[in-house]
């Protein structure tokens, strides 16, 4: 569903990304873990073409993201994504926020779109909160309806980057209990998380990028199997973490 080749990225004269490749298969639920700084949003960014990349290519569910006859918006439209910070449109309802990207770029009709979007809330446990707006819901009940909106337009797969990290702990869980719900119905999912717990339950491979490689790309089992097989670098920042 996706596969990365060979991606070399430069911002200016500094490379933030090096070698990188990976495939995800569908169905499949990868995460992305590594030090702050080592390029995760970046390469997630690449896979969205929402960032430019000088060298190598992606393609998603068949489409090259390198190929200049390629429809990026197009593409865009079929990859859902979901950020730290949610990025709802604050000054929109909860419905307006699930239904304009669908109205406006699928050309779906309101009514259309308004069933799509009330049933997806209905499935992250918001369906009593449409009429409002993002803030006044909580953190956790906002990254809820991004994801909502995310899913709204039939994405082939989901990125996700670090979606918890700004949430107070006590709304973590109700937001992975969400991805994990996601990655049980066989959405293809590549996510940056340093939830090991998430990663445990659902992934079928880890990657560690550290200073804008990829380290290790390995299945779960094995990443957290026996960690004194794992590079210096990943032991270092697993050290840290677990
Ligand atoms: P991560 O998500 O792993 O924390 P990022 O992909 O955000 O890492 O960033 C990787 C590196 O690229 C960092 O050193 C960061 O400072 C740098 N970087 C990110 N965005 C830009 C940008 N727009 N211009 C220049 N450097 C950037
Ligand atoms: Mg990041």
């Amino acid at each position: 569903m996706i596969s990365i080749q060979n991606v070399n990225k430069w911002y200016g004269d500094f490379q933030v990304l090096t070698n990188c490749s990976t495939e995800v298969k569908k169905g499949e639920v990868v995460v992305v873990c590594g030090p702050s700084g080592s390029g995760k949003s970046t390469l997630i960014k690449c896979v969205n073409a929402l960032e430019p990349f000088q060298q190598g290519d992606i393609n998603v569910d068949g489409t090259s993201i390198a190929d200049k006859k390629t429809n990026l918006p197009k593409l865009r439209s079929r990859v859902g994504m979901v950020f730290q910070h949610f990025e709802l449109f604050p000054h929109l309802t909860i419905t307006e926020n699930l239904t304009i990207a669908q109205i406006k770029v699928l050309g779906r009709s309101k009514a259309e779109a308004e069933k799509k979007g009330l049933a997806l809330l209905d499935r992250v446990g918001l369906a009593a909160h449409a009429h409002k707006h993002p803030g006044q819901l909580s953190g956790g009940q906002q990254q809820r309806v991004a994801i909502a909106r995310a899913l709204a337009m039939d994405p082939v797969v989901m990125l996700f980057d670090e979606p918890t990290s700004a949430l107070d702990p006590e709304m973590v869980n109700e937001v992975l209990d969400v991805m994990v719900q996601l990655a049980h119905e066989g959405m293809t999912m590549m996510c940056v998380t340093h939830e090991m717990g998430f990663a445990r339950k659902v992934a079928d491979r880890v990657i560690f990028m550290d200073a804008g490689q990829i380290v290790e790309d390995c299945p779960k089992e094995e990443f957290f199997g026996d960690i004194n097989a794992r590079s210096e670098r990943a032991q270092q920042f697993l050290a840290k973490i677990l």
